[in-house]
């Protein structure tokens, strides 16, 4: 059975990155009828916050990854890490060590200075020194000082670490609580867990957590490293290059299907299909087809396939996702046009729900022209055919037909081209420039709210 995790620290947003990595396990997992767990790595007890938590959970929530088991938490589990560390302490497989932090930083210093490599000398590995009284120890792991450990994984090839380049890592903390390659390593094997994908930062510590199976002689699950995703620049993508957390884009309008799309994209691919299904992504996905270079977030692209699926949307659907970006923008919703109308009208010219929602205020509200557009389109000549437009309007039977052939033969009457009176119309009904075909907006906005507005402007 394949069993696959996504195990984030609650130590801050969900990253894009770790985004990319949930949905790979998931897809994986998806693809084999195998099972997928969450679990929430909360024992770093500084950094970890309940907030965080939560946004996760929302987070994977809201892009639909799904999953069987979990959340489960790290910090309830301690008795479990505690046996078996005390397991390992009476084969002789870990150890006491009452280094201070004082002698452990000298040591460092020392070594740095020596130009060797800093790490845990094994002061206290078969050592029969009296433990000093006071210090509370922390236990470590008899790491073997001979021999590689050799693991094949699945995106990155065979890779081979010498014993001795390895120290004799802490698996519990003075205070009780584990390190993450202890815990990781026992909850990968309570949970069962058959392949272990996550990010190629952790790539250094998987011999780590190799050796500790092997000493507990457990199966070795799967390991897929999956490469960094960068910035266009080329450095490791953080907040310097605009928004990376997930949530940070549901809140700015993007549909969780197209940040599913670009995310599977970005690293992995299936030919040149840019386009796909969560069904697709499940039956195409593999992770030998991870890539073995870190990939490039390119927001753009983002961007453009988030408007993709805003064309084919549900309109009722889109309609429900505007309303809090237009009440936020003071917008009364009921008294102006049925919004899924309004969104049938603008979704093909937008990016985002925010740029819906946007497009969509002057539905809901009047909005005052800038300067600008009042004196390059709101002359003293065109006032008289507004006024006479607007006298037409009073009378037709309103719908988009009668509305574009009155504005036409209003024009023609006057001897003014067409657009010399759409886009004045457009400005005082509107305030902006740029809107869909002036007739659809008019019949949308209706004709008491049409004649409303003309008559304020004009006057
Ligand atoms: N908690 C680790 C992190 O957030 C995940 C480690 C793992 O997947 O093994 O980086």
């Amino acid at each position: 059975m394949i069993r696959t995790r996504f195990a984030p620290s609650p130590t801050g947003y969900l990253h894009i990155g770790g985004a990319r990595t949930a949905l790979f396990s998931w897809a994986y997992a998806r693809k084999h009828g195998g099972k997928f767990i969450l679990r929430i790595e909360d024992t770093d007890l500084e950094r970890s916050t309940k907030q965080s938590t939560q946004e996760i959970l929302d987070g994977m929530a809201w892009l639909g990854l799904d999953y069987d088991e979990g959340p489960l938490y790290q910090m309830q589990r301690l008795a479990r890490y505690q046996e078996i560390a005390e397991q390992l302490l009476q084969t002789n497989q870990a150890y006491y060590c009452y280094a201070s932090k004082e002698e452990l930083d000298m040591m460092r210093e020392q070594q740095l200075a020596a130009g060797l490599k800093p790490r845990y000398d094994g002061r206290w590995r078969d050592s029969k020194k009296t433990p000093p009284t006071g210090v509370k120890p922390v236990i470590r792991f008899k790491n073997p000082r001979e021999g590689h450990v050799v693991f094949n994984d699945l995106v990155k090839g065979r890779i081979a670490v010498a014993n001795h380049e390895l120290d004799d890592l802490v698996l519990i903390r003075s205070d009780g609580v584990p390190t993450y390659n202890f815990s990781v390593v026992l909850d990968d094997l309570d949970m069962n867990i058959s392949h272990v994908i996550r990010g190629d930062d952790h790539v250094n510590n998987t011999p780590r957590q190799i050796n500790i199976l092997k000493t507990l002689d457990a199966p070795l699950p799967y390991y897929a490293h999956v490469p960094m995703i960068l910035g266009t620049d080329g450095e490791r993508l953080s907040k310097r290059h605009g928004a990376v957390s997930v949530t940070q884009y549901r809140d700015n309008g993007y549909l969780p299907e197209a940040l599913i799309n670009y995310l599977a994209r970005l690293g992995w691919s299936h030919g040149d299909e840019e386009i796909f299904s969560q069904e697709q992504l499940i039956a195409w996905f593999d992770l030998t087809s991870i890539n073995r270079s870190p990939a490039r977030f390119n927001p753009e692209k983002l961007c453009w396939l988030n408007q993709q699926y805003l064309k084919t949307a549900d309109n009722s659907r889109l309609a429900k996702l505007a309303v809090p970006f237009l009440e936020a923008d003071e917008c009364n919703i009921k008294a102006g046009p049925d919004l899924s109308l309004v969104v049938d009208l603008l979704k093909e010219r937008v990016n985002t729900i925010e740029e819906l929602a946007d497009a969509a205020v002057y539905f809901f509200r009047s909005l005052e022209p800038s300067d600008e557009l009042k004196i390059q389109h709101l002359n003293k000549e065109v006032k008289p055919v507004l006024t006479d437009l607007m006298k037409r309007f009073a009378t037709i039977k309103w719908n988009r037909q009668t509305i574009h052939n009155e504005i036409k033969s209003t024009a023609t009457e006057h001897g003014i081209k067409l657009p010399k009176l759409a886009m004045p119309l457009r400005v005082i009904i509107t305030g902006e420039a740029q809107t869909p075909s002036i007739d659809a907006v008019l019949d949308l906005l209706g004709q008491e709210e049409t004649l409303h507005r003309m008559k304020k402007k004009i006057s």
